[in-house]
């Protein structure tokens, strides 16, 4: 996707899409940080809006506070790499994540971690939703 094609969702959508929008993000790996694994209480900027970063799907993951609060404005993938519980397979994810492709993601996010669980209902729900948008 090209950066100029790409849709703001806050200039489009009221306050209420936004928080639907929030929800479903949580909802695609089980409310866990897709970092560490620990409940996700925020929503991270991969690439953070002070260096270009969208607020789209695909460059916004579900984080912990912690996570998120120590990431900061650094590019995610570089920071990642630096952390104690750095799972290459985690990482496969976000890539998978930044490239818009949720399926692929959440795969890969089960494999890392095999009690994570997700309502693959509304998943489903969601992604047409997310493709209908
Ligand atoms: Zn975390």
């Amino acid at each position: 996707m090209h950066i100029n094609d790409a849709v703001f969702l806050e200039d489009l959508c009221p306050k209420f899409r936004l928080r639907q929008w929030r929800k479903s993000i949580h909802r695609f790996t089980g409310k866990s940080c897709i970092y560490c694994g620990k409940p996700s209480e925020s929503i991270d900027h991969v690439l953070p809006r002070s260096q270009g970063g969208l607020s789209t799907t695909e460059n916004c993951v579900p984080a912990c506070l912690s996570c998120n609060g120590d990431k900061s404005d650094e590019n995610a993938l570089f920071w990642y790499r630096r952390q104690k519980f750095y799972d290459p397979r985690r990482a496969m994810a976000i890539r998978a994540w930044l490239e818009g492709d949720l399926r692929l993601a959440i795969r890969l996010l089960q494999w890392a971690n095999p009690n994570f669980e997700v309502n693959k209902k509304n998943y489903e729900k969601d992604e047409s939703k997310y493709k209908a948008a």
